[in-house]
């Protein structure tokens, strides 16, 4: 592929956004290509699906594919939150029925091959190098272990996640609201429990247990970078925070817990101050990253790449406010957000002096 390709749009990052932009371009026409750096799908962290995304899966034609028996049907939470006793909320009364909790690496192949199947250029296992702008569009080099190649477009969208690489090399940082990270481990349960998340929170941060096919379990605490330990003492903290919940544990209990391969992830809120310019875009986490308290992430992305789509469509055809358009619909989606989500935080009192509440109180997006 040594022939400079030109397209009208290009898309750096193949997860859930840059995939919902792409289906967005193609159904209305604009010739795209997707550049995404992984040669196969990685399993990557969250899972939930809640209801209130069917229909937005709907409208992007992708809803088969988390109606595979790979993902599970989850009908609620359980969650200790504010109090000692764990409530359960229920999805019965939801319009939407229940929710989806996904093998997340079956559906980065599935959503890979849709992809392919609805005439996308994907070019799989190429990362960004170098980004040139002009006045007449944008030329990226791409390389893989074994060549570099040129790409030509009008458009570069910014799909590459929470680290923006894309935005990074245009000078464009985005802004951090807090210090959240997870730490996230496996455990394969002894006996099987409910399809349920279970959700606790405690004196340092929150538990986050959801059960996966196989009697697996993804587990995760989130807490803030400060009370993080040094690697070595990492699991030894994770056991002595896990002791303090009063109902996860007895989840843990009846589960052999997976220490060796223990991850930690940044997962708090951030977000672009403008999530486009003259000739670029960013979608999903690029753009704002949520914290996964509110299970937003990744119909975020699909919604963000859908509005993104049909913005550069409408972009290339002359509308000039299109893109205003995007910011105003990704701004006031965010803006809901931070309220749910300081509501939510401000729920939990019983540890209001330690360092990780204290923080919880103090998330503002300040303009
Ligand atoms: C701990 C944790 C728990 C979470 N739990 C949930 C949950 O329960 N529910 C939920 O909805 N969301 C959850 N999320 C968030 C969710 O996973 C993300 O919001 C979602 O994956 C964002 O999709 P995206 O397409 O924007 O980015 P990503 O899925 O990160 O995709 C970005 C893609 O870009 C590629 N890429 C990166 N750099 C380059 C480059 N330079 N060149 C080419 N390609 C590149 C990457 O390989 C990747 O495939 C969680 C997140 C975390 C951290």
């Amino acid at each position: 592929m040594n022939v400079k390709q030109e397209y009208q749009v290009i898309i750096i990052g193949g997860g859930p956004s840059g995939i919902a932009t792409s289906l967005t371009l193609t159904a209305r026409g604009v010739s795209n290509c997707i550049v995404e750096a992984e040669l196969e799908p990685t399993r990557k962290f969250g899972e939930a699906i809640p209801p209130n995304a069917k229909p937005l899966l709907k409208k992007l034609g992708i809803m088969y594919l988390i109606e595979h028996p790979k993902h599970a049907a989850y009908y609620g939470n359980k969650s200790c939150w504010g109090s000692d006793f764990l409530e359960q909320k229920e999805f019965i009364k939801d319009i939407y029925g229940h929710g989806y909790l996904l093998d997340r690496l079956y559906f980065e192949k599935q959503l890979r091959q849709h992809i392919k199947y609805n005439t996308s250029v994907f070019l799989e296992g190429y990362k960004l190098k170098k980004l040139v702008r002009y006045t007449t569009g944008i030329e990226v080099k791409i390389e893989n272990n074994k060549e570099t190649s040129t790409l030509g477009a009008k458009y570069i969208v910014d799909a590459t996640g929470r680290k923006a690489s894309v935005c990074h090399q245009l000078g464009k940082t985005k802004k951090n609201l807090d210090t959240q990270f997870a730490i996230s481990f496996k455990a394969k349960l002894l006996k099987p429990i409910e399809h349920q998340i279970n959700v606790e929170a405690t004196e340092n941060g929150w538990w986050y247990v959801a059960p996966q096919h196989n009697n697996e379990l993804t587990i995760m605490f989130f807490t803030l970078k400060e009370l993080l330990p040094e690697k070595k003492l990492l699991a030894s903290f994770i056991r002595k925070e896990l002791e303090k919940c009063l109902h996860i544990s007895k989840l843990t209990k009846v589960a052999n817990l997976y220490f060796d391969a223990l991850k930690v992830i940044p997962s708090g809120t951030s977000r672009l101050d403008i999530p486009y310019g003259d000739d670029w875009i960013a979608v999903g986490d690029a753009a704002f990253s949520y914290d996964p308290i509110s299970s937003y992430g990744i119909t975020s992305a699909f919604a963000s790449g859908f509005y993104a789509g049909h913005a550069l469509a409408s972009k290339l055809s002359e509308e000039d406010d299109a893109m205003l358009t995007y910011r105003y619909i990704l701004e006031n989606a965010f803006q809901a957000y931070m309220e749910k989500l300081s509501n939510h935080y401000a729920l939990e009192n019983r540890w209001k002096d330690s360092t990780y509440w204290k923080n919880r109180f103090q998330i503002v997006d300040v303009q």
